[in-house]
């Protein structure tokens, strides 16, 4: 049998594959970067020829870093930067339009209008209605792009998030890709209902989508593969595909957060709390969506409370690219531990509206507190500082919903190298935090899924074994200090709604 399981983690900002043996430790990574398309404000796209070329690539390199073959592969997962639309030409391969990236904001005007269904979306799909999620990208695809209509009447689009377009690449492509998407991915469409797991024809024709541009929806883990990969292709050998999850549902996985009352907490391009609520499915009265948290064949689909924050790393990014004060994100610890604390300033990037547990699209990022006194070490503080309390809010949110405490808060994603921000998040929650050895938690995930469906792991208990503390960060400010701290940021989230009307 082959000892290892692979994984393609295709994210926000970078593609990746790894390789992991049995024990969930990593054999083998690559990772490129793609490039960030910025055609006006709110706007943020991929090309999906270039995320599908990365991922050819960063395969291609992982395995030869590791001096393995696909040979050495029992099975591949996928992972995926969650809700970004594409719709491509399965005769062609070539891709309608530019990839629509789940920050992007075109789309307001139809969710807009989607305002009357607020209660009836939240009910069926466990969603509000907002820019966020896929369906209104796709309506929005289907309205603006010339000929698409029409060529989904004729076969000739089809659409996709990027677990089904990196899906439907490695099995073949042009020739004989396969078309399928999973359960978790389906779900941040607008256009699943949430207790069936199928697409729903009421939601169908309230975005006016034809039903044949949709993927099948498979299981998470499906011991039937979604299809193989190509010899000829970048794995070099027939390998099933048999795992699929987006990035935060597998981040949970990784976390093996895989009962009732556990939760993790994902810091990358935005942050994603989620607690696994079981079989249950907890409606949210405090901003939170009701997700799926994975499926496996022949089981009841397992659900989640998510609180999603749009921006959190990518406020790092900004004063890395945009602003400048910064050369790499890792300069931003140093920078914000050169002073003894924010200075008075706060930083809200509601770059794209604010997501839960608000909801609110016409928030816009501000910065209030400025003195003469005040230098870019404040700013980056600030930033920091931003990521921890919106993580507050959330957790707030998840205690109030769910009624479940945690005792800590498992963290994982790019972010959590920053010790300086661990600290704070500590301070900031009341609560410990504590990262695991392995912090690629969402390749493991997806890796965990697609290995349990070739039988490389037994059960859910094989993983949990694997799952190892690395750091634990424990809360220093006072209760008051902490309270204080809060009251000033809520002043500042309430000066950043109604920004635009
Ligand atoms: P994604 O999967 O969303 O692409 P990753 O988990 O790879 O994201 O994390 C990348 C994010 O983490 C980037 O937004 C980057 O700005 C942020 N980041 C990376 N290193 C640091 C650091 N030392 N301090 C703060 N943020 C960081």
């Amino acid at each position: 049998m082959a000892r290892y399981v692979g994984a393609v983690d295709q994210g926000t900002t970078s593609s990746r594959f790894m390789v992991f043996d049995q024990h969930g430790t990593e054999v083998a990574r690559h990772q490129i970067e793609h490039r960030q398309i910025l055609p006006q404000p709110g706007w943020v796209e991929h090309d999906p020829l270039e995320i599908a070329s990365r991922v050819d690539e960063v395969i291609a390199g992982a395995l030869w870093r590791g001096g393995l073959t696909g040979a050495d592969l029992a099975a591949i997962g996928v992972t995926n930067q969650r809700e970004t639309t594409v719709v491509w030409n399965p005769k062609t391969g070539r891709p309608w339009y530019n990839a629509i990236v789940w920050q992007d904001t075109r789309s307001e005007r139809i969710v807009q209008a989607l305002e009357p269904q607020r209660e009836f979306l939240r009910k069926r799909t466990g969603l509000p209605p907002a820019t966020y999620f896929s369906g209104s990208k796709l309506k929005w695809i289907l309205e603006n792009v010339e000929g698409v209509r029409a060529a989904a009447d004729r076969g000739e689009a089809l659409f996709g998030t990027i677990d089904t377009w990196v899906i439907w690449n490695l099995t073949g492509g042009t020739d004989g890709g396969v078309h399928v998407t999973d359960v978790t991915n389906a779900s941040r469409t607008l256009l699943m209902d949430l207790r069936t797991c199928n697409w729903d024809d009421e939601l169908l024709a309230l975005f006016d989508i034809p039903r044949p541009m949709l993927p099948k929806i498979r299981p998470s883990s499906a011991r039937a593969a979604y299809g193989m990969t190509r010899r000829d292709g970048s794995v070099g050998a027939e390998v099933p595909v048999c795992g699929a999850l987006g990035d935060q549902q597998a981040a949970t996985v990784g976390q093996v957060c895989l009962s009732p009352g556990e939760a993790k907490n994902t810091y990358g391009t935005g942050n994603f709390m989620l607690l696994n609520t079981g079989h249950e499915i907890v409606p949210s009265k405090a901003g939170l969506l009701t997700t799926p948290c994975y499926s496996m064949d022949d089981k009841d689909t397992v659900y989640a409370l998510e609180g999603s924050i749009a921006v959190t790393g990518s406020a790092v990014q900004w004063l890395r690219d945009q602003i400048g004060i910064i050369r790499t994100a890792a300069d931003i610890e140093p920078l914000a531990a050169s002073v003894p604390d924010n200075g008075g300033v706060y930083f809200v990037p509601a770059f794209s509206g604010l997501f839960a547990p608000y909801w609110r699209s016409d928030a816009r990022g501000i910065i209030v507190g400025l003195s003469r006194f005040n230098t870019s070490a404040h700013l980056a503080r600030a930033t920091l500082e931003a990521i921890c309390f919106q993580t507050r809010a959330v957790l707030d949110a998840m205690t109030s919903d769910s009624g479940v405490r945690l005792d800590v808060l498992k963290v994982d994603g790019g972010a959590t190298v920053n010790d300086m921000l661990m600290q704070l998040q500590a301070d900031v929650l009341g609560v410990p935090v504590v990262r695991p050895v392995v912090a690629e938690t969402t390749a493991l995930g997806a890796a965990y899924f697609a290995g349990l469906a070739v039988g490389f792991w037994k059960g859910l208990d094989d993983l949990r074994r694997n799952w190892k503390a690395d750091r634990q960060w424990d809360p220093s400010w006072s209760a008051d200090q902490r309270q204080a701290a809060y009251n000033e940021w809520q002043k500042a989230v309430e000066r950043s709604l109604g920004w635009v009307s």
